[in-house]
């Protein structure tokens, strides 16, 4: 998968199907501008891609706590192999940590 397809298949499960995708009512998302297959304009002039967008989406999922995006153990989010500035891989996969990832929902800790 590439980020493309990750940006879809995250903005689905947040949306829940593509229609609902495709009636996006949150232009502040950072996928926002990613979401269908054909990019609209609803960001012009801002020179966001794919990368930062995937970026700036993980800072707002963690709520600005960088070392946490590093961390993220939510290996299930389609973004989770573009999170990083580096490759996607699986060689980043962390062991288990006591947090909980409810997804669009950020993290939430102390859950089990
Ligand atoms: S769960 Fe992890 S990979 Fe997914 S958006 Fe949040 S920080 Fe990024």
């Amino acid at each position: 998968m590439t980020r493309a397809p990750a940006i879809r298949a995250r903005c689905k499960e947040c949306a829940g199907n593509a229609a609902e995708v495709k009636r996006c009512q949150f232009p502040d998302c950072s996928l926002y501008r990613w979401r269908g297959w054909v990019e609209d304009k609803a960001a012009p002039g801002v020179r966001l891609t794919r990368r930062p967008a995937i970026r700036a989406y993980c800072r707002w999922c963690t709520k600005d706590q960088t070392v946490e995006i590093r961390l993220c153990p939510a290996i299930d989010c389609a973004l989770y192999p573009y999170r990083g500035s580096g490759s996607p891989g699986p060689d980043s996969v962390r062991a288990a940590s006591p947090r909980r990832v409810e997804p669009n929902r950020g993290f939430v800790f102390g859950g089990a």
